[in-house]
């Protein structure tokens, strides 16, 4: 048998070449067509131009799910196919003996983790990474996945657990409505869009029952609650609730039918979303009684005046700004909903106080226009987020089992997909770092997994350059020099510093990091991150203030004086916790920054996933109208670039670009054994090592003789052929 390695592909053919795959598909006889590929790592040869090509194919023949190597590729069909997440179909691929032998399927890899769980004597943990742009499915999958994992649990629950095991899956899945209609909202480019990452651990005992979960978020875009883009919606639940509220709940939340409110754009369009019924039982389930969901509902309308606030500009900078007409209905009602003294909410948002000189005297000045909503604002998005957590906290305790009664689990992430908007800004810098880092860790474990795969077949091995994106990772969060460094540094001095002056400061510090590009034709002061996945602009105006994320002392101060008991736990006034910050009104320790906070979970974060093994699926939106049928090349092209996809086939082709099926091979070309019959005895498979450009190109049997010359003398350079495992 000949084991021989040396030479690599570079594997990455442009798309081009592409009629040279069409020959070569000839030459080798590709082993079936395009649609029924179900792995693309089969298409001959790999290329941006084929991979795109075998997916168009599969998409419109309505097959959603392809194999990408040890990756699955989710196409969104964007239209319900109820068969295609059946609890039949659920249970075929439980029962299978090899659920990897049937058609691809997010059930094949759930499957897969909960075996790997189930068949090592010392359970390993595992994770799921579910990736791809917003609308591409990723909650979809993820939340069909969980229900994937509740019913494979209930079955094999016994029968005196059964009860218990189906009330555990049922508040685990419950979960998911609630987080929906409190951190998802209708954007541009998805009507049901996360506004923050999570990752859900299902929590497993020894004898593979569910016993609970656990449920982590990451940055919630709370500034949604204050400002929405035009054409985008606030967060459901506001929807919910003034669509669904009943007569005497409307008169008791001041939701009168019909009533404006800023914070509530777009509410003719409805969406399947609004059900307000479903949050509210999802809720009960979870052990959130009614008079705490009115409690909730209350605040939440509350927050819905107080965005109604608008104030005057003031004629006299040392009187505070007047309130514009209406207003005072809106400052009373908020007062009253909120359980906040109406003259001292007033007064919180027109005046700031400054405490200054060694007795800590106290001034008082009055707030800009500007000043006075960026308050207002604040004291929403300082009770919302607040909320969310409280929620997210109420969820755990409710679905959360004790440590002793669970001994691993399958991890589901379900993070924002890269972005790159014409304006980006510190969330785009978080959201793109974070992919950054999962993408790290997909090629460190991908390559670790292509190994482990020829090792098994008997390869000896060695891999040429992969694209690291270490660098780029150097240039974010790098010690000692990095973007966040030299972000976070400028919140430490708190000097006034203008966007132009953090460009320079960036642009000088990095000077010289690959990864740092510059863009020339800018109008307005930036900085460009060349990412895996694009290179993307981000400017530098307000990045350190957003950083800060302040809040003046006084809001919390304000909401500490609150008798409503939601607000009061929200917001303990207990002046034993008070920071020094907090009763001086001065910052002493530097608090920490959104980027260090940030930084800190996603590094918790990706300690979880490397303990675990991890699985990854792809998600693809085909096209941006959310229309089923519909594949659009060049939108697709682009998240297959921006999703790392075709690095990974360019890792996977630095190995070997072209695998033919020994079977296949010897069958079309029997005359090789003939001539060497030892070289192919006990064969598994046919790695090519070199590029079709670089092959002879012979479609008759008849001219075959001088390949079989050609191939006899290169064939230690070009083959390598693996033994049967
Ligand atoms: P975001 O990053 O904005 O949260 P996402 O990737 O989580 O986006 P989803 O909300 O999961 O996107 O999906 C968007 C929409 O696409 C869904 O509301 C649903 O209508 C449709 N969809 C997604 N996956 C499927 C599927 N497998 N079958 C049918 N429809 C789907
Ligand atoms: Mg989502």
């Amino acid at each position: 048998m000949l084991q021989q390695v040396n030479g690599h592909s570079s594997g990455s053919e442009t798309p081009g070449k592409a009629s040279l795959g069409e020959d070569l598909q000839e030459f080798l006889g590709q082993e079936a067509p395009l649609h029924q590929l179900d792995d693309l790592t089969k298409v001959n040869p790999v290329t941006l131009k084929t991979v795109l090509r075998c997916l168009q194919a599969r998409y419109m023949a309505d097959i959603f799910y392809t194999n990408a190597g040890c990756t699955l590729v989710a196409l969104n069909p964007f239209k319900p196919i109820p068969q295609l997440y059946s609890p039949e179909l659920m249970q075929e691929y439980h029962a299978a003996p090899q659920p990897q032998k049937l058609k691809p399927h997010i059930f094949t890899v759930g499957e897969q983790t909960y075996r790997n769980v189930k068949s090592l004597t010392e359970p390993v943990n595992q994770s799921i990474v579910v990736s791809g742009e917003s609308g591409a499915g990723k909650t979809w999958t993820s939340r069909s996945l969980m229900k994937f994992y509740a019913m494979m649990a209930a079955s094999s629950a016994s029968c005196e657990n059964h009860k218990i095991a189906e009330r555990i899956e049922q508040r685990i899945l419950n979960s998911n409505p609630i987080m929906e209609a409190f951190g998802n909202a209708c954007t541009l480019r998805n009507n049901n869009s996360s506004r923050f990452g999570k990752f859900i651990q299902l929590q497993l005992n020894r004898a593979q029952q569910m016993t609970g979960a656990a449920v982590q978020t990451y940055l919630l875009e709370k500034t949604r609650v204050a400002c929405q883009a035009s054409n985008e919606r606030n967060f459901h639940i506001f929807y919910q609730i003034c669509k669904g509220a009943t007569k005497d709940e409307r008169l008791q939340w001041h939701l009168p039918e019909g009533a404006a409110f800023s914070w509530l754009p777009n509410p003719e369009r409805t969406l399947e979303e609004d059900c307000f019924e479903v949050t509210r039982e999802a809720m009960v389930h979870l052990g959130i009684d009614t008079p705490t969901q009115n409690n909730i509902f209350k605040v939440l309308a509350g927050l819905l005046h107080l965005g109604n606030i608008w104030f005057a500009d003031s004629e006299d900078e040392a009187q505070p700004c007047q309130l514009m007409d209406n207003a005072k209905y809106s400052v009373r009602t908020t007062a009253l909903l909120l359980q906040l003294p109406e003259d001292i909410l007033l007064e919180t948002l027109q005046i700031r106080t400054i405490r200054a000189g060694r007795q800590q005297q106290v001034f008082r000045k009055p707030c800009s226009r500007a000043e006075c909503d960026t308050r207002r604002d604040c004291l929403a998005k300082l009770i919302y987020a607040r909320l969310f957590d409280w929620v997210v906290s109420v969820i755990n305790s409710s679905i959360c089992a004790d440590s002793d009664s669970w001994t691993a689990f399958i991890g589901l992430l379900d993070v924002y997909g890269f972005e790159s908007f014409p304006d980006n800004s510190l969330e785009q810098l978080c959201i793109n770092y974070a992919n950054e880092k999962l993408q790290q860790h997909f090629v460190a474990h991908y390559l670790r997994a292509q190994q482990e795969e020829y090792t098994i077949e008997g390869l000896e091995w060695s891999f040429v350059n992969y694209q690291d994106n270490q660098t780029c990772l150097d240039l974010i969060e790098g010690s000692p020099i990095s973007i966040c460094s030299l972000i976070n540094e400028e919140c430490r001095l708190n000097r006034p510093s203008s966007a132009a002056q953090l460009q320079t400061r960036i642009e000088s510090a990095l000077a010289g990091r690959p990864c740092l590009g510059h863009n020339k034709f800018s109008q307005e002061p930036s900085f460009v991150v060349v990412h895996f996945a694009g290179p993307v602009r981000y400017h530098t105006a307000g990045l350190v203030e957003k950083n800060k994320d302040p809040v003046p002392p006084e809001l919390t101060g304000l909401l500490q004086e609150s008798q409503d008991p939601l607000l009061m736990m929200l917001f303990p006034a207990n002046p034993k916790e008070k920071t020094q910050e907090e009763l001086t009104g001065q910052s002493r320790a530097p608090a920490l920054t959104v980027v260090s906070k940030f930084k800190a979970s996603l590094d918790q974060l990706l300690q979880v996933l490397h303990s675990t093994t991890p699985h990854y699926i792809r998600c693809i939106k085909p096209n941006s109208q959310s229309q089923p049928q519909t594949f659009l090349q060049e939108e697709v092209l682009s998240q297959l670039e921006a999703c790392g996809l075709v690095e990974t086939i360019h890792i996977s082709a630095a190995g070997f670009p072209i695998r033919v099926s020994h079977q296949n091979f010897v069958e079309r070309y029997k005359l090789l054994r003939r001539l060497h019959p030892h070289s192919f005895s006990g064969c598994h498979s046919l790695y090519l090592a070199k590029g079709p450009s670089e092959w002879p190109l012979y479609t008759q049997e008849a001219a075959l003789q001088p390949l079989l010359q050609d191939i006899l003398h290169t064939l230690p350079a070009l083959i390598r052929i693996a033994a049967t495992p």
